[in-house]
């Protein structure tokens, strides 16, 4: 037998929980789910329509004209993150969503609305999910909970030059900042916190490279299945 699990991976905001979650996914022939990608999409969706958050609390009918769909690009061998047919990859990236995001993730109604949609995804076990409250909320039961973090700067310059490899050209200090009032905004917030589960893993990669925590991450999923096939 080779039982399937879920796999949560939560943590601060760029810390590398989508690069870890991709290549665990990649070993274990799992699908890799973003959840942050999904609220980013929201979030452009609402920038673009000049939607305001009293607006959305007052009509939360509007996100049912939210469609988020992952779509596999052969060439780059990655899923891109389509928001009602368009792809919008690159877009949900940018300063004009990252400032925005978080106080969108703080409403109930947009939780609630994504919470669904990932729970779904991962009804047939197989998935390894990244976000900040996968362990806690949206997967409580998840065979696997990591939860990551780092320096914020260490992070910072992680996440400007992944930027700026992308020809997103913006300024060391102000990734920074936008990182820190991320994490004050994300573990404060009313609605899901980020927090370590209590029965998460704890792995600081402030000084690991990608491989060591990739290799350290993919023992303990081989060691969960290995322990469910017995
Ligand atoms: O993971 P990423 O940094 O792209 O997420 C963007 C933002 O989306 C986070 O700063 C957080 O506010 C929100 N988020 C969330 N819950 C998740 C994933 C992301 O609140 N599961």
């Amino acid at each position: 037998m080779n039982s399937k699990i879920n796999i949560a991976i939560d943590g601060h905001s760029s810390c590398g929980k989508g690069t870890l979650a991709k290549n665990i996914a990649k070993e274990l022939g799992y699908l890799f789910i973003d959840s942050g990608a999904m609220y980013r999409a929201v979030t452009l969706y609402l920038l673009n329509e000049g939607i305001t958050l009293t607006e959305l609390e007052e009509d939360p009918a509007v996100l049912g004209n939210i469609k988020i769909e992952f779509v596999y690009n052969s060439e780059k061998k990655f899923y891109e993150t389509h928001l009602n047919q368009e792809n919008v990859e690159n877009e949900i990236r940018n300063m004009r969503v990252s400032r925005f995001v978080s106080p969108v993730s703080t409403i109930k109604v947009v939780r609630d609305f994504l919470v669904k949609k990932q729970q779904e995804m991962g009804q047939n076990k197989g998935v390894v999910m990244d976000g900040r409250d996968i362990g806690t909320v949206v997967f409580p039961d998840a065979e696997l909970k990591i939860f990551m973090t780092a320096s914020p700067e260490v992070r910072a310059k992680r996440r400007y030059e992944e930027l700026s490899k992308k020809g997103i050209h913006i300024n060391y200090q102000e990734v920074l900042h936008n990182i820190r009032e991320r994490d004050q905004m994300d573990s404060t917030r009313k609605e899901s916190p980020l927090r370590k589960a209590e029965d998460a893993i704890t792995l600081d990669n402030t000084s690991m490279t990608k491989q060591e925590q990739a290799k350290i991450s993919l023992q303990w999923a081989k060691g969960v299945i290995a322990a469910l096939d017995e």
